[in-house]
């Protein structure tokens, strides 16, 4: 096993790297800018050391993360998600430098990194892929001519695109024609590349995601799927595992082919595949090459801990599991709390945590980094707090959903947990019905967003009546 880990990232992802190290006897270091001084996973870890004053900078450092890896004695990298996690640059600068890279090889990074090029081997491996561009565009004539024969709506992206920006959808060449050089300008501010390409816009579809795991012994086995059509401008808001809208066919077919797409590529370690599903059809859209945000939930349906099986893999160990011992039960849900307004346009709400109280009981998991008194800083992402929660049945997870949203307290900010019991009291959530459009088709969920839950309300007055008496 992998005796030092270096985690090239922060807040709740490296606390949750954090756990599996000890859990594991992996010695583990925290790496830091000045803002996070104070934050958990700098706490948690058995060692910490400072990257700097600016905020990102040492964070986004490839050179200066493996040399502290080099000089601290560590054999291992971990990169989490966000920041380095997809750099191919950094995985072979580990690569070059004896240091293990928890991910796939750079290679590999670099190719599904590349939505056209990840869409061409898929195309060759046998995956289906949403009809559009073979390469990027070369030009505005190329898009118009090839959004006439595939038909509008189309989708406009920047091929090095991902946390949901970079994307456009046109519905008619006019559009097309506007969004063009909008798409290509901010691809190259975000993602420092000016390469576009065009897909069909599938309508309404549902988003759909394998877990998979591929080891370096030639085994790849999936985790089954995650359901995140739950969806605010291309971001994830609520995952679900398994989907509760797939039938058992659908869903070992699709398992099926996200195998494939893995062991096509040779890859290794921890990854995701993701498709968009329309009725029957199924369309692979990309695939990430890391441990993503909503793991977590796969984690709470088949017991494996995903991040530990990240660092078997990458000490050269063979997967723990067969796809015959993975099996699921029940259904959960997560909840990206964050520091968000929705009254407000969602806008970000950063500041000091007045009071933190966990929500707990069964079935109820939480992987955050605050706590009472951290200040969130500006800097960074606004999910402060993945809520997680597992039951037996559909319509207990969401009244477990519904609970322990009401238990938790998180003063000091706005966060978006108010918006979600909102969303778990809709009839078309309740029947399991909905798709990437759920949150845009209902603005009027936004209206009571910021309703205190009756119990909120007992205790404001209880408080009321305790200072009345005394
Ligand atoms: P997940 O697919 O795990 O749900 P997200 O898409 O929410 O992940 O991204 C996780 C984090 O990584 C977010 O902070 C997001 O902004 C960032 N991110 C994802 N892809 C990229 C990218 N290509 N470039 C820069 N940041 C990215
Ligand atoms: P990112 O790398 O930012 O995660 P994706 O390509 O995974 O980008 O797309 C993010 C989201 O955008 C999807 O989950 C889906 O809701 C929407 N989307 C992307 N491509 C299409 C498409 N061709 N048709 C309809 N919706 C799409
Ligand atoms: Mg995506």
């Amino acid at each position: 096993m992998l005796k030092k880990l270096l985690i090239a990232n922060r807040g709740e992802i490296a606390v949750r790297i954090v756990r599996a190290c000890a859990e594991a006897g992996i010695r583990s270091v925290a790496v830091y800018t000045e803002p996070d001084r104070y934050a958990l996973h700098v706490k948690r870890a058995d060692e910490a050391w400072s990257l700097g004053a600016d905020p990102l900078a040492g964070y986004l450092d490839p050179q200066r993360l493996v040399n502290l890896a080099l000089e601290t004695g560590c054999d291992a990298i971990h990169p989490g998600y966000g920041f380095l996690s997809e750099n191919a640059q950094f995985a072979r600068l580990c690569e070059e430098h004896g240091i293990i890279f928890v991910g796939p090889r750079s290679d590999v990074i670099h190719k599904m990194g590349d939505k056209t090029q990840a869409r061409d081997a898929m195309r060759a491996a046998g995956v289906p892929v949403t009809p559009g561009s073979e390469g990027n565009l070369t030009d505005l004539e190329e898009a118009l001519q090839l959004a006439a024969s595939i038909g509008y709506p189309v989708m406009l992206k920047a091929t090095s695109g991902g946390g949901g920006r970079g994307i456009r959808r046109c519905d008619s060449a006019d559009e097309l024609k506007m969004q063009y050089p909008r798409v290509i300008s901010e691809a190259t501010k975000a993602f420092g590349s000016a390469d576009v390409f065009l897909e069909k816009c599938i309508v309404n579809p549902r988003h759909i995601e394998v877990q998979i795991l591929a080891d370096s012994h030639g085994h790849v086995v999936h985790l089954f799927e995650r359901d995140c059509s739950i969806q605010r401008r291309n971001q994830k808001l609520i995952e679900i595992a398994p989907s509760p809208q797939l039938t058992p066919e659908q869903r070992n077919y699709i398992g099926g082919l996200a195998v494939k797409a893995a062991a096509a590529v040779g890859y290794e370690n921890a990854g995701t595949v993701e498709f968009l599903l329309s009725g029957n059809e199924v369309y692979f859209m990309e695939m990430n090459t890391r441990v993503q945000v909503e793991h977590t939930i796969t984690e709470q349906i088949t017991g494996v801990d995903i991040v530990r099986e990240q660092l078997r893999i990458a000490a050269g160990l063979p997967l723990s599991y067969r796809q015959e011992d993975i099996q699921y039960r029940g259904f959960a849900l997560q909840f990206r709390i964050n520091a968000e307004d929705p009254k407000n346009d969602f806008l970000p709400s950063f500041g000091r945590i007045t009071h933190y109280y966990a929500p707990g009981g069964p079935g109820v998991r939480v992987d955050t980094a605050i706590y009472t008194g951290y200040d969130i800083p500006p800097y960074y992402d606004s999910m402060c707090l993945k809520l997680v929660v597992w039951a037996l049945t559909w319509d207990e997870v969401i009244a477990r959903g519904q609970r322990a949203l009401a238990d938790m307290r998180l003063h000091g900010i706005k966060t978006t947990a108010s918006y979600y019991q909102q969303i778990l009291q809709h009839p078309d959530f309740n029947r399991g019905h909905f798709h990437t459009g759920f949150v845009p088709e209902h603005p009027e969920l936004l209206q009571y967003s910021d309703k205190k839950h009756p119990s909120e309300i007992a205790l404001a007055v209880a408080a009321a009546i305790a200072a009345h008496v005394s």
